[in-house]
C-alpha cells in the first residue's frame, strides 16, 4: 500500500484573496509549489497551510466556504490564523527573530517572549489541523523556519508517522545559533523529524555541531541516535523547474519589456531580488559604481537593470532600506549619467516569471550577490534561461547556490573591487569559455531539477524509516509484548531490575531536570505495591541522590552500578563488594593534569571509581585530548582489577569487579524468582543482560546492537510496557 503524503508549509500553494465578486483563488508562485505539484496531484496527498487571509477578516460562514473549496478543489487544508498571530508569530518571531539570526544579522534579531509564545501557539495550531486527518503511516513533509516545533509535536504523539523537515534558509554556525534564547527548544522541535534536510552541506555541519554542543548528542555518518530513533541530517540542494526556464517567452511578454531590454549597442547587467537586507543590494550598487569608476571605457555602453520586488513593505527597516537604495542609485546616476545614458535602471515592482525570463535571456552579466541566502533560485533560473550559454553569472560565496555553481564567477560580497573586476571579466570572457562553463552548470540544473529534489528527499525519508524499523525489528518488543505480559500474569515471584537514566526517563545531565516526575513515581509505587514484585532500581548514580528521589518508595536501590544496596525495610546502605581504593592516588594526578589543560572538563570521585566528565568541552579539541588520556590511563590500569569504561561524555576508571551484572546475579542467587526482567539503555547494562538466567526478559532501550533479548525504541515505550504490567497486577489482585 502507498503511504499518503501530507505537505505542511506556512503558506498553501493556493492563495485566497478578496475580489469584487467574492473570493479568488490564485496559485502561489515559488519553487516549493512547482516542485511538489506532481506529488500533490497524485491521489491522496494533502497540503496543510495558511491561505493568506487573516481569520478576523472573514466571517465564520466564509471560513467554512473557503475550507470546503480548498479541500474539494485543491486538496488543501487551511490553518486559520488571526491578525494578531500574523503580527506576533509571522512578522514577530519568524521575521524578526529567526530570519535575521539565521542570516547572520544578529543585531536585528529580537528575543521577545510574547512572539515566542505566539510561535509555539501557531505551531500547535498547525498540529491541531493535522490531527483532524492524521493516520498512522502517513508521510509528513514539513517546510521551513515557521514550523520548526511541529516535528516534535507530531512524533511525540504519533511515533509511527514518517516525518521529514526541510529548511529553506541557511542554518547558521553554532556561534550565531547559540545567541537564540530558545535554541534548545528549536533543536528538540526539529529532532522530532526522521530526516532533516538543508540546501548545502555547510548548513548540515552547522546543525550537527549545534546539536552536539547544545544537546550533547553525537552524530555518526550524519545520523543522530535520539530517543530510540535514528535521525538522518543531509543536504538536498533545491533545484528549479528546468524545462520551464529554457523556453522562450518573447511572444508573451509584449513590446513594453522587449523595448527596455533590447538595446543592441548596450551591455546589460541584471539583478533580481525581493527587497530584503540579506540580499546585499546596497553593496551591489556600490560595486557597480566602482566598476564605472575603474573602467570608464564602458561609460554609455552598459546598463544595469536592478529589479527589486516589494516585500514585507510595512516594516520600518524595509522602508529605510528602500530609501537608501534610491539614494545610492541617484548618486551614481547623477555622477556618471549623460544626456544619452542612465547607468542604473531601477524597477521597484515584481514581474511575472515569463517577464523575468525575458530579462535573463538578454542579460550579459547576472549579479547575484546576497550577503546571505539559503539557496537563491534566481541564480539557477538565469543560467537555465540562457540556452545559448552566453551569459555569465557572478555570485557571492555566501549564497547557498554558490556551492553548486562553481563554474560561475564567485566573489566576496564585501570586496567591491573584486565584484567590479568580475563584471569586467564576465563582459570580456571569450564565448568559448562562457559556453564551457555554462554547459557544465546546465547539465547539473537539468538533472537535479526541482522534481528530482522532491523525489530524492521523499525516497530518502522512506528509506531511513524503513532502515531504523529494520534494525530493531527482529527484537522489537512493542510488536510482541504478549509473551512478557503472559509470563508476568502467571508468575508468583518476580524481580524487575530497572535502570533509571535513558530507561525510565530521557537522559538529562542537569540534576534538576533529571528528577523523576510524578507520573513515574506513581508507576513505580504501583509496581512495588504488588506483593509478588521485587522492584530494583539499578543506576550508576550515587546513593545520596537515589535515596532522595526513591527513598520513600518500597523499592530496592542499587547505586553506583551496584556497589551499594539499600533495602526498602532496613533503609540502610550496604556495600556489596569490599574495595581497596589505593589506586586512586596514582590516577588522580593524571586526571587533574588533563582537567587543567581542558577547559570545561571536571573530575568526579565516586566510591569505587574516578570519572572524567567532558560534556562541556569543545568537541574538536577533545578528539586529540581523549586519545592521549586514554593511552595514559590504559598503561596504568593494565594488570590490575581496574578497568577503563567509556560512557556518555565521560571516561571512567573503576574497579571492574563492580558491575550491574555481578550484583544482580548475587541478588537472584538467594531467591527463587519465576519472572526476571532486566532493562537498560547503555553499555553498563549489557553486563546485566548477560548475567540474567535463561528464561529472563532483558530489554534494551534504543536501536543499537545489544545482548538483550528484546528492544524498545524509547523510554516512553518502556513506560507504556510497565503501565501494562501494573494493570495486570491490579486485575490479578481483584481476582
Ligand atoms: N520572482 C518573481 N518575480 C519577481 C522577483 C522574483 O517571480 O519580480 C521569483 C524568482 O523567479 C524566484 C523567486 O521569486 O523564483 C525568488 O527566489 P530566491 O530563492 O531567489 O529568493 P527568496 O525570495 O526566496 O529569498
Amino acid at each position: 500500500m502507498m503511504n499518503r503524503i501530507i505537505f505542511i508549509s506556512n503558506r498553501l500553494p493556493i492563495t485566497v484573496k478578496t475580489g469584487e465578486n467574492g473570493f479568488e483563488y490564485h496559485e502561489s508562485i515559488g519553487g516549493l509549489a512547482t516542485g511538489l505539484k506532481n506529488y500533490h496531484q497524485q491521489s491522496g496527498s494533502i497540503w496543510i497551510g495558511w491561505m493568506g487571509l487573516a481569520d478576523d477578516e472573514i466571517t465564520p460562514e466564509d471560513s467554512k466556504l473557503i475550507h470546503q473549496q480548498l479541500k474539494d478543489e485543491y486538496k488543501c487544508l487551511p490553518v486559520f490564523i488571526s491578525k494578531q498571530e500574523i503580527d506576533e508569530y509571522y512578522y514577530g518571531f519568524c521575521n524578526n527573530t529567526i530570519w535575521p539570526l539565521f542570516h547572520y544579522f544578529t543585531d536585528k534579531s529580537e528575543n521577545d517572549m510574547l512572539t515566542w509564545q505566539s510561535y509555539q501557539q501557531v505551531n500547535q495550531k498547525f498540529f491541531a489541523v493535522l490531527e483532524t486527518i492524521i493516520e498512522e503511516n502517513d508521510i509528513i513533509w514539513i517546510h521551513d523556519y515557521q514550523l520548526m516545533l511541529l516535528p516534535q509535536l507530531i512524533k511525540e504523539k504519533y511515533p509511527q508517522t514518517q516525518v521529514g523537515f526541510f529548511l529553506h534558509i541557511p542554518f547558521p554556525s553554532f556561534e550565531i545559533f547559540r545567541l537564540l534564547v530558545w535554541r534548545e527548544e528549536i533543536l528538540l522541535g526539529l529532532l522530532g523529524a526522521d530526516l532533516i534536510g538543508f540546501h548545502t552541506y555547510e548548513y548540515v555541519r552547522h546543525f550537527l555541531s549545534s546539536v552536539r554542543r547544545l544537546l550533547g548528542l553525537e552524530h555518526n555518518f550524519n545520523k543522530i541516535d535520539y530517543e530510540g530513533r535514528s535521525i538522518l541530517v543531509d543536504a538536498f540542494p533545491m533545484g528549479i523547474d528546468y524545462d520551464y526556464f529554457t523556453q522562450d517567452y518573447t511572444e508573451y511578454v509584449g513590446h513594453e519589456i522587449a523595448e527596455i531590454a533590447f538595446q543592441l549597442d548596450s551591455k546589460i547587467v541584471l539583478s533580481v531580488d525581493r527587497l530584503d537586507y540579506t540580499k546585499g543590494i546596497r553593496e551591489r550598487i556600490k560595486a557597480f559604481g566602482v566598476f564605472l569608476e575603474q573602467y570608464p571605457e564602458y561609460h554609455e555602453k552598459i546598463r544595469f537593470y536592478l529589479i527589486v520586488a516589494p516585500s514585507r513593505e510595512e516594516a520600518d527597516s524595509y522602508i529605510e532600506l528602500l530609501k537608501e537604495i534610491q539614494e545610492l542609485i541617484s548618486k551614481i546616476n547623477g555622477k556618471y549619467g549623460t544626456l544619452n545614458w542612465m547607468p542604473i535602471w531601477f524597477f521597484f515592482r515584481s514581474f511575472s516569471q515569463e517577464h523575468l525570463i525575458y530579462f535573463y535571456r538578454h542579460a550579459d552579466v547576472m549579479l547575484v550577490t546576497p550577503l546571505r541566502d539559503g539557496m537563491n533560485l534566481v541564480a539557477k533560473e538565469y543560467i537555465a534561461s540562457r540556452t545559448d550559454y552566453q551569459g555569465m553569472l557572478i555570485i557571492s560565496e555566501t549564497a547557498g547556490a554558490a556551492s553548486e555553481l562553481s563554474e560561475a564567477l564567485i566573489v566576496n560580497v564585501h570586496n567591491l573591487d573584486a565584484i567590479a573586476e568580475a563584471i569586467k571579466n564576465a563582459l570580456e570572457m571569450p564565448p568559448d569559455e562562457k559556453k564551457a562553463r555554462n554547459q557544465m552548470m546546465h547539465k547539473r540544473l537539468q538533472r537535479y531539477n526541482v522534481k528530482f529534489w522532491a523525489r530524492e528527499f521523499l525516497s530518502t525519508l522512506k528509506a531511513i524509516v524503513a532502515d531504523s524499523n529494520q534494525s530493531i525489528l527482529a527484537k522489537d518488543l512493542e510488536r510482541d509484548s504478549n509473551r512478557i505480559e503472559h509470563a508476568y500474569r502467571y508468575s508468583q515471584k518476580r524481580v524487575l531490575f530497572l535502570d533509571y537514566d535513558g530507561t525510565l526517563v530521557g537522559f538529562k545531565s542537569i540534576p534538576d531536570q533529571a528528577k523523576p516526575d510524578q507520573e513515574l513515581l506513581k508507576l513505580l509505587s504501583d509496581l512495588a505495591n504488588d506483593p509478588k514484585n521485587t522492584v530494583v532500581i539499578v543506576s550508576g548514580r550515587d546513593k545520596y541522590i537515589l535515596e532522595e528521589w526513591f527513598g520513600d518508595l518500597d523499592l530496592h536501590i542499587l547505586a553506583s552500578h551496584g556497589l551499594w544496596l539499600r533495602h526498602p525495610q532496613e533503609k540502610e546502605w550496604i556495600m556489596t563488594t569490599a574495595l581497596d581504593n589505593d589506586w586512586k592516588e596514582s590516577v588522580r594526578p593524571i586526571l587533574a593534569l588533563y582537567t587543567d589543560r581542558t577547559p570545561g572538563s571536571f573530575i568526579e570521585e565516586k566510591d569505587y571509581s574516578m570519572a572524567w566528565h567532558y560534556r562541556k568541552c569543545e568537541p574538536d579539541m577533545l578528539a586529540v585530548k581523549l586519545g592521549e588520556i586514554r593511552e595514559n590511563l590504559m598503561g596504568l590500569t593494565r594488570s590490575t582489577t581496574l578497568g577503563l569504561q567509556e560512557g556518555n561524555k565521560v571516561l571512567e576508571v573503576k574497579d571492574s569487579r563492580v558491575n550491574k551484572g555481578y550484583v544482580s546475579s548475587l541478588f537472584i542467587q538467594h531467591s527463587d524468582f519465576d519472572f526476571v526482567l532486566g532493562t537498560g539503555d547503555d553499555y553498563t547494562d549489557e553486563d546485566l543482560f548477560l548475567s540474567l538466567p535463561p528464561g529472563s526478559f532483558s530489554i534494551k532501550i534504543g536501536i543499537n546492537s545489544t545482548n538483550a533479548k528484546y528492544q524498545l525504541r524509547s523510554w516512553q515505550s518502556m513506560r507504556r510496557l510497565l503501565n501494562k504490567l501494573v494493570n495486570i497486577s491490579k486485575i490479578n489482585q481483584v481476582q
